[in-house]
């Protein structure tokens, strides 16, 4: 016999895991909430950070716990393997030494440190941003400071990592002062160095943070608003734009299409490649390790 409790807690349950897994807009979105608040994400390195310009293959571990309710569940990451590592990390070293030497625009002037870019040299996924600020300019790295961690966090969502299987760098890779938006010239003088990246990189999906790294990608004054959530090519290369994590940092009202932004990408991403980016947590079965290595 189900006594009252016993229905009160079903009850309880399903609306938890309908939350979890379905999103729906009447319900919080405990998965995205959980992800882009920070609390309940730890991403552990266990051996050193990437070094700028050309990252980190080793595997590591990312350690995602999304609700109260499971302990910890380590998930297997999904890395490439059909490109060559060595490779791509001279080239990559060779364009960082080369952006260190430049001087092709006014943004030479007022830098710290060159930004070329971090991550693993043989990337599923690119993910590309405006332009350093002053704690990446300080520190030579895209994406630190809070910002950088939100992204981390909204990675880690979809099981990427720039410690596993992501690039991350940016439209121009000199500060910018005070933080302004780069100039088209900027963008125009610093493209190649970008589209040098991606010639070495060849990730599969690229992933367009914010309305600067969108509009000079995609060469269109549409703003962020009607760009984000849809898939274009740039160099044959999908491509999704959405919410960079300083605006949802700004305004919690952008975490929720910036999540349906990043469930699609993942979609995109299992579709091509033919496999799971799902964490433990979000997989209805239960399953809580899959492997995931691409040949
Ligand atoms: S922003 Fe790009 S083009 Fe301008 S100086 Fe720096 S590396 Fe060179």
């Amino acid at each position: 016999m189900i006594s009252e409790k016993d229905l009160e807690n079903i009850s309880s349950a399903v609306s938890l895991a309908d939350a979890y897994f379905s999103c729906r807009p009447e319900k919080p979105c405990v998965i995205a909430e959980d992800f882009f608040r920070g609390d309940a994400v730890n991403v552990q390195n266990e051996q050193n950070a990437p070094v700028p310009g050309a990252a980190q293959s080793d595997a590591r571990t990312i350690t995602a716990q999304t609700d109260t309710l499971q302990s910890p569940t380590a998930v297997q990451t999904v890395t490439r393997t059909d490109e060559p590592e060595t490779n791509n990390e001279t080239a990559l070293q060779n364009i960082a030494r080369k952006i260190a030497a430049c001087n092709r625009c006014r943004l030479c002037g007022g830098r710290t440190n060159t930004v070329p870019g971090i991550g693993v040299p043989n990337p599923l996924v690119l993910v590309i941003g405006e332009g350093p600020g002053a704690d990446e300019d300080a520190k030579g790295e895209p994406f630190v400071g809070k910002a950088g961690q939100l992204l981390d966090k909204m990675l880690a969502a979809i099981n990427l990592s720039r410690h596993t299987n992501c690039f991350i760098a940016n439209i121009v890779k000199c500060r910018p002062p005070n933080n302004r938006d780069p100039m088209p010239d900027e963008a125009e003088a610093c493209r190649s160095f970008l589209d040098a990246q991606i010639g070495i990189l060849k990730p599969r999906l690229i992933l367009a943070v914010g309305r600067i790294a969108a509009q000079n990608i995609l060469n269109t004054t549409t703003g962020i608003n009607k760009l984000r959530g849809q898939f274009f090519e740039y160099r044959g290369i999908p491509l999704l734009p959405t919410y960079h994590p300083s605006a949802l940092l700004r305004n919690e009202d952008l975490k929720r299409p910036a999540w349906e932004d990043l469930k699609k990408f993942r979609a995109r991403l299992e579709e091509i490649t033919g496999l799971s980016f799902s964490t433990p947590t979000q997989t209805q079965s239960g399953a809580s390790t899959q492997n995931r290595n691409q040949n």
